[in-house]
């Protein structure tokens, strides 16, 4: 639809004649999933939803050529009390802080001009010229970034490692493989912003002495992956990739690789693994990837949100995003929020931010007025965490206190209607599709797991079954190889504790 409204108001400002009077371009995700698509008019900031593509017609005819804003298609704040043509008037907004999405519904990612008019490539400058890669790195510390891909390792840790190890070949990777039912906060990235993703590539390669760079990403994101190659090739045509960037001396350029959709392959090793054409099988750790990674050289794998912070670290210093956040968990996070939620969007948030904030004055609460059940956080390695959780600040520690996980940030929503044990199963069958099959504790027990909670939904369970549930859950914890299956009973083992009640109903309710 985007891309029909994009073409129609090109139709209208040529039919019109005003043509060379309005700028029409393309631009990431707003974020603001719920309301697109999404058409903002500048200077006067109008910021219209839920756009058709027959209104074109009526915002060049009204905007452009008489300088009025079109009052229907204008965003009229959630009680529809206000017209609101301002974007920091939007409550979806309010409590946001852009950082990783700094760029995306602002720039067109398919103009590198755009990027560098908002501080895009400065930090490189200094990395290039004025850094050497230790102070680099200790910039990264001083942020206190920690890997936004899920397991929340300190970013200049994993750079400071591979720089340490001993080689002259060694590589940087961007995982794009995002997997989990419910999040796309890595395409958006990609999709509205792709530089700063490659910007936070070059950097990293220089901090560890890499000159050869992968954005690993499924081929399901065909624009991600459009957008991405423009973006290489301008910055091979600005000299900011290949031999000798910006006349530094500094050589680095990035190869696109694209994975087949295995939700494994976004474990470091598989993910390895099927960057050297081999089947995408995690292998045991140690040795771990920063000291033999790709082709048996260091190698760094970064994830894209976590890249994209990068820039803004070097531009903006370390310390200005150790001010964002928490005392453990520095910085911001994007969410995915999706489900039963009134406003469903890509969300971005201090660290810290509590789910009540996010689900009830960002996410605008329940639909259709229901209550609140439960919210699933870090997908099907995640857990669902309940009404008495709603008040805690998120970040990494807490939400693993609480029996979930950060993930890589998809949110989903559940009310009163939501049936746990369902929603189990649904993560349970995902996690059964994705193993590799290579341990056995995975293999077999994700199986297990998944005929037992069969059995519970179809109403012939038994209280033995839950004990079941817990014992082979805790065992896959410990056993597993990989994190998939060491992570893939949280669900249920999350939904057994917090929901314990439900599942006796069904068992209770025997057919
Ligand atoms: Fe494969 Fe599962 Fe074992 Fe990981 S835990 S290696 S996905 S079988």
């Amino acid at each position: 639809k985007g891309d029909e409204i994009y073409k129609s108001l090109i139709a209208n400002a040529e039919k019109l004649g005003v043509k060379n009077q309005v700028q029409i371009v393309k631009t990431g995700c707003f974020g603001f999933c719920e309301r697109g698509p999404i058409v903002k008019v500048l200077p006067e900031d109008s910021f219209y939803v839920d756009v058709k593509p027959e209104d074109a017609a009526e915002i060049i005819a009204e905007q452009i050529v008489k300088g009025r804003e079109v009052p229907r298609l204008l965003y009229k704040g959630d009680a529809e009390k206000k017209s609101n043509t301002a974007v920091e008037d939007i409550e979806f907004y309010q409590k946001q802080v852009r950082v990783v999405l700094r760029n995306c519904g602002v720039i067109n990612p398919e103009n590198i001009d755009e990027y560098i008019a908002r501080e895009g490539y400065l930090g490189l400058e200094k990395v290039l010229f004025q850094w050497t890669p230790e102070q680099t790195i200790e910039e990264m510390k001083v942020s206190g970034l920690r890997g936004r891909g899920g397991a929340g390792f300190p970013t200049w840790m994993k750079w400071d490692f591979a720089r340490k190890a001993p080689g002259d070949v060694k590589y940087v990777i961007c995982n794009a493989d995002e997997g989990d039912p419910g999040a796309y906060m890595d395409r958006s990235t990609i999709e509205g912003d792709p530089h700063s993703v490659i910007e936070g590539m070059i950097t990293a390669g220089k901090a560890i002495g890499s000159h050869q760079g992968f954005v690993y990403i499924r081929a399901e994101y065909p624009l991600a992956i459009e957008r991405l190659k423009i973006a290489i090739r301008q910055a091979q045509e600005y000299g900011l990739l290949g031999k000798d960037i910006l006349g530094s001396g500094f050589d680095f350029d990035i190869e696109i690789r694209l994975g087949a959709g295995a939700f494994v392959c976004g474990e470091e090793t598989a993910l390895i693994k099927s960057i050297e054409g081999n089947r995408g099988m995690p292998v045991p750790k140690p040795p771990f990837p920063a000291n033999k990674g790709l082709w048996q050289k260091p190698t760094i794998i970064n994830n894209v949100e976590t890249l994209a912070n990068v820039p803004v670290i070097t531009n903006k210093g370390g310390a200005w995003l150790a001010k964002i956040g928490t005392e453990k968990s520095k910085g911001t996070k994007v969410f995915a929020l999706t489900g039963k939620i009134k406003n469903s969007g890509l969300v971005e948030v201090p660290m810290g931010t509590t789910l009540r904030e996010i689900i009830f004055e960002i996410g605008g609460g329940i639909k259709g007025g229901k209550k609140f059940k439960g919210v699933q956080t870090g997908g099907p390695s995640g857990g669902i965490l309940t009404e008495a959780l709603l008040d805690t600040p998120i970040d990494f520690d807490t939400l693993v206190k609480n029996g979930s996980m950060m993930g890589s940030g998809g949110m989903i929503v559940m009310d009163e209607d939501d049936c746990v044990v369902d929603v189990a199963r649904f993560y349970m069958e995902f996690c059964v599709d994705e193993s590799c099959g290579k341990c056995s504790p995975c293999r077999i027990g994700t199986s297990q797991l998944l005929a037992i909670l069969d059995k519970i939904a179809g109403g012939n369970g038994t209280e033995a079954d839950l004990e079941k549930l817990e014992t082979i859950g805790k065992a896959m914890s410990k056993a597993s190889l990989c994190a998939l299956g060491q992570t893939a009973p949280n669900p249920t083992l999350s939904t057994v504790k917090n929901f314990r009640e439900e599942y006796l109903e069904h068992i209770r309710d025997k057919k």
